[in-house]
């Protein structure tokens, strides 16, 4: 039986959004630009996928634009709203982004824009004074991530919007890993802009959006037709969105008790793993995303741990699914503090609404005795590197 434990890196499709995508692909085929019925309908059926993203956001459909992925979203609210303030030209971001947004930080870096990556604290939370010692009237907006990827640390959105706000500057969030797991209004929050992705909430994979608040300065980076209201050009993914809107729509009902499961599962499997030696947690020990598990297993490879849990059908991570084929080390886990081999030897396992504890029975009896013998063969002693 395989055990599915990489959620943060995408998560299977729910039965239900499955479902609604068939029915969609058997019977609608319609472009949404077109302006007889079968078009009209395809339009229909792209508002309500509108009207369930934003009320899962607790806003209106007018604030909601679709994109191709989480990426994407990311990518058109920096550079979209860098854009459209051409003579401010400095973007502040953190040390522990995804790259959806530090490498658009390193692009904007190459294009002469001056951009302050603030550090974080030794649990991931972002330092909140270098952050105001950061912006100038020269920043047209500040990107920091909700929730973090890799170590599920929460940032304090609200804080970072009201600093940002008292000095004239606006705020993106990235809450791809936040969204469906938090409970969270982008009224609450209070940010400019805020990015979401499907395949993270059980919808498909290529479809994401960002809330863009009424009246935000903003400029699109594809051009071409009126789609998304002339913000995103090309002809929309209609199946996708049409699954991300179920996605969206059945998450506020299934949210609560999910959350409940998810979290006690975490738990069990936490204190199991707390109780093989030489491992230590990474991330915030409370303001977290209780379903993902940082895990350094001192003195062994991640790719070793990864590839003897895969040979029992069980599937953790070593970091982010996008750097799993560099051979780097995590940013993030630099950014903590962690030495690298420290940080090499990490294992990010992340939970989700398929897990059962069936699952988490067959992980703590088999990673055990997995670093066991991984640890009698590894060159390294963990005493060294404690
Ligand atoms: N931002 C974060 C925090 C993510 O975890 C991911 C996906 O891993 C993305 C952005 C990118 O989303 P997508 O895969 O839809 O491009």
């Amino acid at each position: 039986m395989m055990v599915y434990l990489d959620n943060n890196a995408t998560t299977a499709l729910d039965p239900g959004v499955a479902d609604k995508m068939a029915g969609y692909l058997r019977e609608h085929f319609g472009n949404p630009s077109s302006l007889y019925p079968i078009g009209r309908q395809a339009k229909e059926m792209l508002n309500e996928a509108r009207e369930h993203v934003a009320r899962a956001l607790g806003t209106t459909k007018s604030e909601i634009f679709f994109t191709g992925s989480g990426t994407e979203a990311d990518n058109q609210a920096i550079l979209g709203v860098l854009d459209a303030a051409p003579d401010k030209r400095e973007f502040v971001t953190s040390t522990i982004e995804h790259p959806a947004v530090q490498e658009t930080g390193v692009y904007l870096e190459a294009k002469g824009y001056r951009v302050t990556y603030v550090p974080v604290d030794k649990f991931g939370v972002i330092d909140l004074d270098a952050l105001r010692d950061a912006l100038t009237p020269q920043t047209a907006l500040v990107s920091v991530m909700f929730a973090n990827n890799e170590i599920g640390t929460i940032q304090p959105i609200e804080e970072i919007v009201r600093i940002a706000h008292d000095k004239g500057v606006l705020v993106h969030t990235d809450a791809v890993q936040a969204f469906g797991k938090l409970a969270f209004s982008t009224e609450e929050l209070g940010v400019d802009l805020l990015s979401v992705s499907s395949h993270k909430i059980y919808g498909p994979k290529g479809v994401g959006a960002l809330f863009i608040r009424k009246g935000t300065p903003i400029r699109p980076f594809l051009h071409g037709g009126h789609q998304e209201r002339g913000l995103r050009a090309g002809t929309e993914n209609t199946v996708g969105i049409v699954g991300f809107g179920e996605a969206a729509r059945i998450l506020p009902e299934k949210f609560p008790q999910d959350k409940v499961r998810i979290d006690a599962l975490a738990a069990r499997l936490r204190a199991g793993i707390g109780a093989i030696p030489k491992v230590h947690f990474n991330g915030h020990p409370e303001t977290r995303i209780k379903s993902t598990l940082s895990c350094s297993f001192l003195g062994l490879e991640s790719e070793a741990v990864l590839l003897s849990l895969a040979t029992k059908e069980i599937y953790v991570s070593t970091g982010s699914a996008c750097s799993e084929d560099a051979d780097e080390v995590s940013h993030v886990l630099l950014a903590i503090g962690l030495r690298p081999e420290i940080a090499r030897s990490t294992v990010r396992m992340s939970l989700g609404r398929f897990n059962t504890d069936a699952d988490i029975d067959i992980v703590l009896r088999e990673l055990p005795d997995v670093v066991a013998k991984l640890r009698k063969i590894s060159a390294f002693d963990p005493d060294d590197l404690d």
